[in-house]
């Protein structure tokens, strides 16, 4: 039965995106907060992107008022009894999420989809926390929820077939599209994209300790040129947050090792403070200058093409997704024009041969199976 009411817990950043999200698609919505003034924000925000709408002409006012509507704030986790899910988006903290997931057990219906929008936390762990781990699932949206339309449905140790019908069914609900991802470090956008840019900062900073602005867009100058990616690696980390980048690389440096060493470039800016464009600055400080590719520009678009290729093919080898999903999440994810697999199917033997010669300078390249299927046709 398609769900007819759905709980979102926190009414942050996601929380509230997530919420305008389920209401647009016609669902009722518990928004939880333990913060009035959050939930204030939350509600607040609903309303303001359907006043957007409406003035971009894209949504009429009755329907930009009746999707607001449809959220009810509440302070108090008893709300979700009436829910068919329940999509927790408190912050990224284990010991917060698993008191969290204590209290949405107690209150939420025995028969409920329990979902968390964690970015990388264990959905098996959190599962665990409750008494009902078959029923847990990773719903991982994209910021902006309300406009991205990729969702991770990410499967955790215990998580049922049932429970994992219910997640796409809900996602295919809200007009948005699901792709099957099994647990592991970072989940499957997070990884092929920090690999990426990983190995990419790791090559600049073999080449040159200091990287000047013009430097830096050269490089992403030729990262646009030569493949899918709509920005090279140093715009998309000033715009994904360098602190958030971080602490992402550091978890999947725990849990991978070697492969997402990231040289020097990152942390010195992170330490002074420098965060990206929500500081106003990151690795480019004002205007990004015009620059075209140059050969170390080149050398970093390598690195960053094929380290993303190289964990994509990982992913599949180990059943994180499939070709097809994968592909489907980087380009909803992420923009590129095609996936990786695409990407690399459409050079025939061209994408080993390259991965060959960087494995020659670097071993953790070594060509995935899969890469060299793909180039003589076999994968399927
Ligand atoms: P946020 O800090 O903006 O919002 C969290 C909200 O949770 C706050 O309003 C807070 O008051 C509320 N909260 C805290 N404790 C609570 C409790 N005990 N009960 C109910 N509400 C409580 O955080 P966010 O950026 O929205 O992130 C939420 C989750 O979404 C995290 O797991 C994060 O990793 C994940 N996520 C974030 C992004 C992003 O771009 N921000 C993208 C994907 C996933």
């Amino acid at each position: 039965m398609p769900a007819e009411r759905v709980g979102v817990v926190g009414a942050g950043v996601m929380g509230s995106e997530i919420a305008q999200a389920v209401a647009s698609s016609g669902l009722a919505v518990t928004l939880v907060d333990v913060d009035p003034a959050a939930l204030e924000r939350g509600v607040a925000h609903v309303r303001a992107i359907g006043e957007r709408r409406v003035a971009r002409g894209r949504m009429s006012p009755q329907e930009a008022e009746a999707i607001a509507g449809r959220v009810t704030p509440v302070t108090e986790m008893a709300g979700l009894a009436s829910c068919d899910i329940v999509i927790e988006a408190v912050p990224e903290v284990m010991d917060l999420k698993r008191k969290v997931w204590r209290g949405i057990e107690t209150a939420a219906a025995p028969g409920a989809l329990l979902a968390t929008n964690t970015s990388g936390l264990s959905i098996t762990e959190l599962g665990r926390e409750t008494s009902r781990p078959g029923r847990m699932i990773g719903l991982h949206f994209f910021n902006p929820a309300s406009v991205m339309r990729l969702v991770e449905v990410i499967r955790g140790e215990d998580t049922t077939d049932a429970t994992l019908a219910e997640g796409l069914a809900l996602v295919e609900q809200l007009g948005k599209t699901g792709v099957r991802v099994k647990e592991c470090p970072g989940f499957l956008v997070n990884r092929v994209l920090v690999r990426a840019l990983a190995e990419a900062f790791r090559h600049a900073h073999d080449i040159a300790a200091e990287w000047t602005p013009a430097m830096m867009a050269a490089a992403d100058a030729a990262t646009v040129a030569a493949g899918p990616a709509p920005m090279g690696p140093f715009t998309l980390a000033d715009l994904v947050g360098l602190d958030t980048l971080a602490h992402i690389r550091d978890d999947l440096h725990a849990a991978y090792g070697d492969r997402f060493a990231d040289g020097a470039l990152l942390a010195p800016l992170v330490a002074a403070g420098r965060l990206g464009q929500k500081t106003g600055g990151g690795f480019y400080t004002g205007e990004r200058p015009d620059a075209e590719a140059d050969d170390a520009g080149r050398e970093v678009a390598e690195r960053y093409y094929m380290g993303a290729l190289h964990e994509t093919c990982l992913c599949v080898e180990e059943g994180v997704a499939t070709e097809g999903d994968a592909d489907i999440a980087m380009v909803l994810g992420t923009g590129w024009e095609a996936g990786p697999v695409a990407w690399a199917r459409a050079q025939g033997a061209g994408a080993a041969a390259r991965m060959e010669a960087l494995a020659g300078q670097a071993p953790r390249f070594a060509v995935p199976p899969l890469l060299r299927a793909l180039a003589t046709g076999s994968a399927a």
